[in-house]
């Protein structure tokens, strides 16, 4: 019999999978405190986790792991070097999320050329005219998505998904992921660019969609958003730590440039003493962009059939994040 170590809860309904399998017995872990982490994963076969830190002494404390399955496809919460050196598998759910997040970069691009919030207070307050009419002119405060510029940065499962869903309101993507080939963007009709500065210079809307690494900690600082346009919106649904937030705060409240979008921040939950979260130019959510109620069961149910296959000798190896490690 397997034990799995379920590290924060998941939908009932993936637990389902295990519930009566006489091959598995389960745990739900909530305390993810780093030393009950160690102590209730001594024993496991299989880690289901979510956002808890799986750190080198929790992986170097397990006697018995065969497999850890990753709820989600962001993977920097897990010491994957620890993972390597113990011939460990990492999956993470390919399958999941990335028409989830590509539709929450389109209701933050909504959320401010649209302006519904705003109409629907001032109807509410008896205020009809407005945000119509100042001195008896018409005014206009809400724009279109077609024919803007959007430079979608990684061209991963979210970037296409994105990008496919901007060239259906008529918007211009233009790409910039230096890992892929120009042909395969332009298999998607799309405009590869060379140069993250290149991009930004062209963009009306940026929109992040890359691993947090050393490589991409503070990309997008303020060398990189003086050079956007004063009208654009940066959205960041990837990982805090890729945007400079003091920066992107500086930025707005100087009007360099428009309103950004954030899901996601170095630290989470932020500090209160966080300068952005008083910025009124910026739309917040809190780390949900993958959370509508079909993601978060179809998250939990590719987590754990990710492990039950992977017991079955059955693994998709495309899930396995550290292919060379096995
Ligand atoms: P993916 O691995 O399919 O794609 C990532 C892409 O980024 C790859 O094409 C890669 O070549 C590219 N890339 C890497 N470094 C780059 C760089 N320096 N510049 C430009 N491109 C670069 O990943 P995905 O499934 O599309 O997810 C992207 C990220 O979104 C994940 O790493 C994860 O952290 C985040 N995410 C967040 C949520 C959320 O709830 N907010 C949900 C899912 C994923």
């Amino acid at each position: 019999m397997f034990h799995i170590g379920i590290v924060e809860s998941i939908h009932q309904n993936a637990i389902k999978i295990i519930e009566n399998n006489d091959n598995y017995s389960f745990e739900i872990i909530q305390d993810i405190e780093e030393n009950n982490l160690i102590n209730k994963l001594k024993k496991c076969d299989a880690i289901a986790l979510r956002t808890a830190k799986l750190t080198e002494k929790i992986i170097n404390n397990c006697e018995k792991l065969k497999i850890v399955s990753r709820h989600g496809v962001g993977y920097d919460n897990v010491d994957i070097h620890s993972l390597n050196k113990k011939g460990i598998p990492l999956t993470i759910t390919i399958h999941a999320n990335a028409i989830t997040v590509a539709e929450h970069v389109i209701a933050m691009m909504f959320y401010f050329n649209k302006k519904l919030h705003d109409f629907d207070r001032s109807v509410r307050e008896n205020q009809w005219d407005k945000l119509r009419i100042i001195d008896q002119q018409i005014i206009t405060i809400n724009s279109e998505l077609f024919n803007k510029n959007i430079l979608i940065l990684g061209f991963g499962r979210i970037g296409k998904e994105l990008s496919k869903r901007c060239k259906a309101f008529g918007m211009q993507v233009f790409v910039y992921d230096p890992y892929i080939d120009k042909q395969a963007i332009e298999d998607y009709s799309l405009k590869k660019i060379n140069t993250i500065e290149e991009g930004i210079a062209l963009a009306d809307y940026l929109s992040i969609h890359i691993p947090l690494s050393s490589e991409t900690k503070n990309l997008i600082d303020n060398k990189i958003i003086r050079k956007m346009k004063k009208n654009a919106f940066i959205i960041n649904t990837a990982r805090g730590g890729i945007i400079n937030e003091n920066d992107l705060n500086e930025a707005l409240n100087n009007n360099v440039i428009a309103g950004a979008g954030i899901d996601v921040f170095s630290e989470e939950p932020p500090n209160v003493d966080n300068p952005l979260l008083k910025n009124p130019k910026v739309v917040f959510t809190p780390h949900t962009a993958a959370l509508t109620e079909e993601c978060w069961l179809r998250m939990g149910q590719e987590t754990i059939r990710n492990i039950v296959d992977f017991f079955d000798n059955n693994l998709n190896k495309k899930v396995i994040v550290n292919k060379n490690s096995i």
